[in-house]
């Protein structure tokens, strides 16, 4: 890739100063702009904190160099901060909704999140992380005395509401007020894609030293893989089979950046302002053809050989069942609900009440509560 004319982008930059602003009106700081006083909040709320003891992929136990979800959002940050900071957006922005956007997983990563869903169906209703990450910033963080939840600016809640998808007007009961039919600025559609980056790299990174797959099979999937093996091979005979690994990984998210930079550009350039991007029909942060094309190979490769590997698909099953017993077991015996919470969501219908609580948990203390009612 060529070297880029600094900060293209920055006349599409979401400017802080025009914000809409938080739910609860708040005296301005001193020397902390609204998007970095959100930011802090995330950083500073217990949500956050219990990414550390959430699966990513691999459930933490098998070793301690794995991604859990607090390590892969510090990726996803640093990817879309240099993403951010490259094409002139503004960062801040970017970080808050980099560091947020896995705050609404369950524990055991995907595989919590569909038995959740599926539970919840039962009563006409539905689990969504994205959702249920907005229930947690408004209501569920009590930390402040003036307001209930975080009381984040409107551009950040309506980037963890947009995180993955673009919705129209009266498709998402509950999200009317976050500008249906328009899309995010453009700090908020470089999540998605960056935290694809992420997590693609990483697995296959996190894959390979639990002995799941082998540098030759991933050569063998990914043409960009073995592009990059053999020039790093050639460049460095002697290296170690490992280094040589994390040299490929390193090119990979090398590439996959560049590519998302390049067409992001391309797609973006000639816009005008913020609200040109609100109202352009398609998202515009996207991949090059040949990263996307490289992105779906790895992705293929992983759901093969990593996601759905018996080794992986054992334990899911098992933590499945487990959610579920531990579901019908709290809508049994209400009563095992801890008081002040039952308290707090006295508004909820039981089922919610127990959804979410099964949701906030970390894989450790959801552990401890199954073992503690023999499930
Ligand atoms: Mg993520």
């Amino acid at each position: 890739m060529k070297v880029l004319h600094a900060t293209p982008l920055a006349h599409l930059r979401f400017p802080v100063e025009q914000g809409r602003g938080r739910r609860y009106p708040e005296l301005a700081h001193p020397y902390r702009n609204p998007f970095q006083r959100d930011r802090d909040r995330v950083v500073h709320a217990r949500a956050f904190r219990r990414l550390e003891n959430k699966t990513q992929v691999f459930a933490a136990g098998l070793s301690d160099h794995f991604r859990n979800r607090l390590t892969h959002t510090i990726e996803v940050s640093q990817i879309a901060r240099t993403m951010a900071s490259v094409l002139g957006l503004d960062e801040d922005l970017t970080e808050a909704l980099a560091l947020a956007h896995d705050i609404g997983h369950p524990p055991f990563g995907h595989a919590g999140e569909e038995i959740l869903d599926r539970v919840m169906r039962r009563f006409g209703e539905r689990f969504d992380h994205n959702l249920h990450a907005l229930r947690i910033v408004e209501t569920f963080e009590n930390r402040y005395p003036r307001f209930p939840g975080l009381n984040l600016t409107f551009e950040v809640r309506e980037g963890m509401a947009k995180h993955s998808r673009d919705f129209g007007p009266g498709e998402i009961p509950g999200l009317e007020e976050y500008l249906p039919g328009l899309r995010p600025p453009l700090e908020a559609q470089l999540i998605d894609l960056c935290d694809e980056i992420a997590y693609d790299t990483a697995d296959l990174d996190d894959a390979y030293h639990a002995g799941l797959i082998t540098m030759e099979q991933a050569a063998s999937s990914s043409d960009k893989f073995r592009e990059l093996d053999e020039a790093v091979s050639m460049q460095f005979p002697g290296a170690p089979e490992r280094v040589r690994m994390h040299e490929v990984v390193r090119g990979l998210i090398d590439w996959l950046v560049s590519g998302l930079l390049e067409e992001t550009l391309r797609a973006a350039g000639g816009l005008r302002d913020v609200d040109a991007v609100r109202e352009y029909p398609l998202r515009l942060v996207q991949f090059t053809s040949a990263a996307k094309e490289g992105a779906a190979q790895l992705k293929s490769f992983l759901r093969s050989q990593v996601y759905e590997s018996p080794q992986l698909t054992q334990g899911r099953q098992r933590s499945s069942l487990q959610m579920q017993r531990l579901f019908e077991s709290l809508l049994e015996h209400p009563e095992r609900l801890p008081a002040t919470y039952r308290e707090e969501s006295a508004a909820q219908p039981l089922h919610r009440q127990v959804c979410d609580y099964i949701a906030g948990m970390t894989d450790g203390f959801f552990a401890r509560t199954c073992s503690q009612w023999g499930l």
